[in-house]
């Protein structure tokens, strides 16, 4: 058992300003509590302070200040590092904060930090507006939004960062500010990719994008041996797609499901993911070329849900899944780098474990690299080794991980640097520096040293302060 570093001083202290729920070892829900989305992760926090406001985020990280925690920051509960869980921590959940006010006239959502993107997209598509979500429906806006923000909808509406037009922020001195393009702007700049490094988000306010409720998009699910030639066509195809056509392109197992046939279950597949978000006709013109070349044994795309296509994925990674990611950008796919992704894909050990690569371009490269925290706006391709298992044995564990570190290995000298840290369970100052790139560092640093200077808010892919 984990030695309980609070006091109950201190915990009568917080208690008596907090309205939520304060869990510590022993309490019911506490077991429950500390499990993060990647089973791999098993932390015994010292208190997590479920908060129900803002006046809650504000006494927890008071008291966190004061008493000299460790203090880890959760909503989603999805970062593949498990930084939503912490032994000896006081955690600081955000994930019963779910309110969400849509203004359709001007286009915008103000929502609470604890809001998973199934629940945002629900209250947005309601009228016909959504902002680039994640491609599960279980994760989290907060760490999603101030990580970067990849989605189906990116090539078309930017990535989620470059739509949060403020965001009402909880800073290390327990105070509430503001950060918008008025108020903060240099803020709200470090918030777009630069992570949970300035304080707590207690509400994003977006611009909203006119997609929905129904768009044209699914999965084409091909045999293995079409992905050479598929991957040098989309290549080439998607140097000057429509932004109207999100895509993603994957080596993955085909799910014991009723639609697919019984002898395909769990059958290495290369699948073709597809949001189309013009008119269908046009989209069935836009997608026939891959059609003809990923010749699909079966075709899934059709008129469909946005919300539908939201939760598609859903089921391949569940609360609890087991998780090891790599991911890198890719300056291009030559036949060298097909090669290694179609032999990576092929060995890819288990049914679970899937590797993705998604196009970019669109509305993400227009963003000019000086608007936001991110540096790279230019990459065309991204991968995506998802090392997904579910069994609890170290032979498992190290089939998958080894399987993911030797792909990174294998494809260190074809990649660019600057991939948003979101994707990886990489950690560690010089991935981080790597990822912003000397100049844009520079710059976070100064940002932390103003808000956050004694590094309260640490256990995060870390700027940190001169101080440290
Ligand atoms: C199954 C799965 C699918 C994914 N799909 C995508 C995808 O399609 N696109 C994509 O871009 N990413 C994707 N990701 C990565 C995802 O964006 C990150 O894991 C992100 O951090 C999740 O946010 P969260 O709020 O759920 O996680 P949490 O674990 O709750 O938070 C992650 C970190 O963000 C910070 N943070 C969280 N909440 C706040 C807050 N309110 N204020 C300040 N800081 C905060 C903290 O540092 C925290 O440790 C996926 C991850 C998983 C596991």
């Amino acid at each position: 058992m984990t030695e309980t570093v609070i006091s109950n001083e201190a915990l009568a202290e917080l208690a008596s300003s907090f309205s939520g729920a304060l869990l510590r070892e022993g309490d019911d829900g506490y077991e429950q509590a500390r499990m993060v989305w990647n089973g791999q992760i098993d932390r015994r926090p010292a208190l997590i302070a479920r908060c129900s406001g803002v006046q809650d985020v504000r006494a927890a990280v008071r008291c966190g200040v004061q008493h000299g925690l460790d203090i880890a920051v959760r909503s989603g509960a999805h970062a593949a590092q498990g930084y939503g869980t912490w032994d000896g921590a006081l955690v600081i959940d955000l994930s019963p904060m779910k309110a969400i006010d849509v203004d359709p006239s001007s286009q915008t959502a103000r929502a609470q930090a604890g809001l998973t993107w199934g629940e945002f997209d629900k209250a947005t598509q309601e009228h016909g507006l959504a902002v680039t979500g994640g491609r599960f429906s279980t994760t989290g806006i907060a760490g999603l939004t101030l990580g970067s923000g990849s989605g189906w909808l990116e090539r078309r509406c930017g990535l989620t960062s470059d739509s949060l037009l403020s965001a009402e922020v909880v800073t290390a001195a327990g105070d509430l500010l503001t950060a918008s393009k008025d108020e903060n702007p240099d803020l709200l700049w470090g918030l777009k990719g630069g992570g949970g490094n300035f304080g707590i988000v207690t509400s994003f306010t977006y611009h909203l994008h006119a997609i929905g409720p129904m768009i044209y998009g699914g999965m084409m699910v091909s045999l293995p041996d079409r992905a050479p030639a598929t991957l040098r066509f989309l290549r080439d195809y998607m140097a000057n797609a429509p932004d109207d056509l999100g895509l993603g392109a994957a080596f993955v197992s085909a799910p014991p499901e009723p639609f697919v046939p019984e002898e395909m279950h769990f059958a290495p597949v290369f699948g073709v993911i597809v949001c189309w978000t013009g008119e269908v006709e046009e989209g069935e013109r836009v997608l026939a070329p891959i059609r003809e070349v990923a010749r699909p044994v079966m075709d899934m795309v059709q008129p469909m849900p946005y919300v539908a296509l939201q939760s598609m994925l859903d089921g391949g990674g569940p609360h609890g899944t087991r998780a090891y990611m790599k991911a890198e950008f890719l300056p291009g796919l030559g036949e060298e780098v097909i090669e290694k992704l179609v032999r990576h894909g092929a060995s890819r050990p288990g049914p679970m474990a899937q590797l993705l690569l998604e196009p970019m371009g669109g509305a993400i490269a227009r963003v000019d690299t000086s608007e936001t925290a991110l540096g790279v706006r230019d990459a065309p391709w991204a991968y995506h080794a998802l090392a997904l298992w579910q069994e609890p044995d170290e032979a498992t564990e190290s089939a998958h991980v080894g399987w993911a570190r030797e792909l990174a290995r294998d494809l260190a000298p074809d990649t660019t640097s600057g991939v948003y840290l979101n994707f990886t369970s990489d950690v560690g100052d010089e991935r981080v520096r790597d990822m912003y790139g000397p100049e844009r560092y520079a710059k976070l640093v100064a940002l932390k040293d103003r808000h956050d200077p004694n590094n309260v808010f640490h256990l995060n892919q870390n700027i940190r302060p001169s101080s440290a």
